[in-house]
């Protein structure tokens, strides 16, 4: 570290370098095909903002959906298994995203990789 940097009490994220083109997108297309209205979603989180499940643990829809679409799914399983189901995301999203067929779809495209 800089021994003439000023500290502020805080540090800086460091950043995490996403190789997009390598990524496995066959999940996210098998989702898509099964649920189109992934598409429609555009990462506003009020669906983590409602969840039932993010009330209890860290568990966010909005990043879920991201990581699919980047094709980063080594975490995903684990992390869906957090849901719920309940249903509450559905009924705020302002894209009419079919959330909770979407969930059941990437958990079952999830299988395939490690059935
Ligand atoms: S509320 Fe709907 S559009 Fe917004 S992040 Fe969630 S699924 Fe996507
Ligand atoms: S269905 Fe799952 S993601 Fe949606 S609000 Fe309920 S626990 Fe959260």
């Amino acid at each position: 570290m800089d021994k003439k940097a000023v500290k502020f009490g805080y540090v800086v994220t460091r950043d995490r370098q996403i190789d997009f083109d390598a990524n496995d997108h066959s999940i996210s297309r098998r989702v898509a095909d099964a649920e189109p209205s992934l598409n429609l979603c555009i990462s506003c989180g009020t669906c983590s903002a409602t969840c039932s499940a993010a009330q209890f643990t860290d568990f966010s829809l909005r990043k879920i959906i991201l990581l699919l679409r980047r094709g980063e799914i080594k975490s995903l399983e684990k992390e869906i298994s957090k849901c719920m189901l309940c249903g509450k995301c559905q009924l705020v999203c302002p894209r009419n995203v079919s959330t909770r067929n979407l969930i059941l779809q990437i958990s079952k495209a999830l299988t395939t990789v490690h059935p």
